[in-house]
């Protein structure tokens, strides 16, 4: 493990500018429980380490029926499994932090950190994208705002400029008769990353769905959005039949590799198995 400089910033602006000076060879430190152990794994070695703990108002977990839900940098797994309020209106992102690694890693991991990461098996990517949540960044510039799906560029690279950290994540109000399902699997219930995730995201009106999202993780670099799968779906009255055939299609839009975990065989079956699943367990709580 090579040494670096710790630092406290007690600002924004100030975190910024620390990130700006030290030329993209600094990391951001939240909860640590990805960072620590890459850093500990020499597979990072940053020269600064900024911690942003003491930057006030990064904690905020907040919902209000009109803007939707806010997420501050510093909001943990556990605080967004534990309430109320997401459990209530964005079930997948509930389940998703739920199904994650123990629970003294989800009283440590942030949300925003999960993001950042960037990793393929992230479990909160895929219900964040089908609920259109955006990333908002602060940086020399000021701040911008990007969707989840452009944010994720690459496995384990973001649209993060050097000068930038994330300050926050918020998700829309969430739209009436809509049902949201996350499901992972792997080859334990606790303590495993996905070797496939599902959610899927879907609006019915008198039998037709009039808005559907359905993002795989696990199976690409990125969070892949089912756009085929969607669009068998769309606008048609569902049945068992047609949710069929949207998992057949969702197989075709992941590309999946063989590793550890799974074969890309095994993979683009699963997807099938569980898109079909989800897609069922959506319309069952609408
Ligand atoms: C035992 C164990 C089990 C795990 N199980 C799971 C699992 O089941 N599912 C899963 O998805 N993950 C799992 N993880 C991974 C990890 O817990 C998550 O990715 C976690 O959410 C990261 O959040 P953090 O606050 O700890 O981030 P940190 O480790 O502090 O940071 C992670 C990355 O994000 C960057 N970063 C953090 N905050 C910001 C910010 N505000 N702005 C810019 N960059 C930022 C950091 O620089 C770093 O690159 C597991 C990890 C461990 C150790």
């Amino acid at each position: 493990m090579r040494a670096f400089e710790y630092l406290e910033p007690a600002t924004l602006a100030e975190a910024s500018a620390l990130l700006h000076r030290c030329g993209g060879r600094a990391s951001v430190l939240a909860g640590g429980t990805d960072l620590l152990v890459q850093i500990k794994e020499s597979h990072r070695q940053p020269s600064h380490v900024i911690n942003i703990k003491k930057i006030p108002g990064m904690d905020v977990l907040a919902f209000n029926p009109a803007d939707g839900l806010r997420i501050g940098a510093l909001v943990t797994t556990r605080e967004v499994e534990t309430s109320y309020a997401v459990r209530r209106h964005y079930a997948s992102l509930a389940k998703a932090v739920t199904d994650f690694a123990s629970i003294q890693v989800r009283n440590r991991a942030t949300v925003v950190g999960n993001v950042c990461r960037a990793s393929p098996s992230a479990d909160s990517l895929a219900p964040l994208i089908t609920d259109h949540a955006s990333v908002h960044l602060y940086g020399l510039q000021g701040s911008r705002s990007i969707p989840v799906e452009d944010f994720v560029t690459g496995a384990g690279k973001t649209a993060l400029a050097p000068d930038e950290l994330v300050s926050h994540i918020t998700i829309p109000a969430p739209a009436q008769h809509t049902g949201k399902v996350y499901i992972k699997h792997g080859r334990r219930m606790q303590m495993e990353l996905a070797t496939v995730g599902v959610a899927v995201s879907i609006t019915v009106d008198r039998g037709h769905c009039t808005d559907v999202g359905i993002v795989l993780a696990a199976v690409g670099p990125t969070p892949i959005r089912a756009r085929h799968a969607e669009a068998v779906l769309r606008h048609r009255p569902v049945t068992d039949a047609l949710a069929l055939q949207a998992a057949h299609a969702a197989m075709e839009d992941a590309r999946p590799i063989s590793d550890v975990r799974a074969s890309a065989e095994y993979r683009r079956e699963m997807v099938g198995v569980l898109t079909r699943r989800a897609i069922a367990q959506a319309l069952e709580i609408l």
